[in-house]
């Protein structure tokens, strides 16, 4: 900032930008960017804004909720399980892992005999639909066993959120997080987490709680909310905030029961015509209601490597939202990623075509018309 007036030929920079000096975003203006996430959200609790990709309010959520002597249960349905029960083993919480392949969901009756033969569970962890692993699991049920036991129940929803029902009151989660990248199609910097009365009151009790620092939720409550949402901490994040506030005025022009409708509509159809094209494809979740809207997972044919098809099929179309499983998995498991802008009936179909001309390179039969059949008949219209 200058503090003097401008000479003339530095009056204004040459040359305007979408991106750059944008006036800062005013306290009113995040509040009801919040309050916009919380009715996507159907919450009455309050919502924190993270200016982080989600990785950040999972942190925290972890932090603040687990503590040396707590009992958690952990459910890893894929990576990012994982990655929480490292988190929660580093906060000294003696952690139960109840870990399912990763090719169905979690039931609630699992979740049930872990909490009835580990009574000390006071927090549970689970993910509700896994991008990387392409399964979704029932949170409904699951949250009326936890409410039932009395644990803290945290959920990641960064990858169902816009893509499938998320209900957090209704379903008794105390700690929802999401990430506008995914079904959302926002920015990635920017997430959310909604925090019941029960959670703050968990949180507030644990000493060992994120407290003045980034991963801090309590600094949220008590120099924000408490405050009456007046005046922010530090410097909000413009860019990614406006990227948050478009996106969330899309679905809410479209309507979120139809940008879900569509989400469900490119899995089943991506499922159905996977099959149908052959090759040796296979769905790699192996019930459809344990598949997630957000993505498909395929098993590559046998004798074929996923990441080698993968490769082969981006070769003349770089920009289709197909991708090969992560680590391990980079043998097996083709994701196709139909979220956002790609949960549209035109991304599927160059999908399945790309496949299937990768795989018909590998010598493989497939049948791209009745593929095409297949998505029309499961997802019709125009
Ligand atoms: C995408 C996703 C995240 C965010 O992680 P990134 O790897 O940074 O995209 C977190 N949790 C789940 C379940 C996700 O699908």
């Amino acid at each position: 900032m200058t503090c003097r007036p401008p000479a003339e030929s530095e009056e204004s920079p040459t040359v305007t930008h979408p991106f750059l000096d944008l006036p800062p975003l005013t306290a009113a203006h995040f509040a009801a960017i919040e309050r916009r996430v919380a009715a996507l959200l159907a919450t009455e609790e309050d919502v924190v804004i993270t200016q982080g990709e989600a990785l950040l309010p999972l942190e925290g959520c972890i932090r603040s909720g687990a503590r040396p002597g707590s009992t958690a249960l952990n459910v890893v349905t894929g990576p990012y399980g994982q990655t929480f029960g490292n988190w929660l083993r580093d906060c000294g919480a003696e952690v139960v892992d109840l870990t399912v392949p990763f090719h169905t969901a979690v039931t609630a009756g699992q979740v049930a005999e872990a909490l009835a033969e580990h009574p000390a569970i006071d927090f549970v962890s689970l993910v509700h639909a896994e991008a990387a692993t392409g399964n979704t699991n029932p949170v409904a049920e699951i949250g009326e066993v936890v409410r039932a036991h009395g644990a803290l129940f945290m959920l990641d929803a960064v990858a169902s959120v816009g893509a499938e029902p998320l209900l957090p009151d209704a379903w008794g989660v105390d700690l929802c997080v999401i990430g506008a990248q995914k079904a959302m199609g926002g920015p990635a910097g920017v997430s959310a987490v909604s925090v019941s009365a029960r959670a703050w009151e968990r949180i507030a009790a644990n000493p060992a709680a994120p407290r003045r620092s980034y991963l801090s939720l309590l600094d949220w409550k008590e120099r924000w909310i408490d405050g009456g949402r007046k005046a922010l901490p530090h410097a909000p994040a413009q860019l990614e905030m406006l990227g948050l506030e478009a996106c969330l005025e899309r679905i809410e022009e479209d309507g979120l029961d139809t940008v879900t409708a569509r989400h469900a509509s490119a899995a089943a159809a991506t499922r159905v015509g996977a099959v149908a094209l052959g090759g040796g494809l296979e769905p790699y979740v192996l019930q459809a209601r344990d598949a997630a809207p957000v993505a498909t997972t395929l098993r590559a044919p046998a004798g074929t490597d996923a990441s080698a098809l993968v490769a082969r099929a981006l070769e003349p179309a770089p920009s289709l939202p197909l991708i090969a499983g992560g680590g391990a998995l980079s043998k097996d498991m083709i994701r196709v990623n139909h979220y956002g802008a790609d949960a549209t009936r035109d991304a599927v179909l160059s999908s399945l075509a790309a496949l299937g001309a990768a795989l018909g390179d590998a010598g493989r039969r497939v049948d791209f018309e009745a593929a095409r059949r297949a998505v029309a008949e499961t997802w019709p219209g125009l």
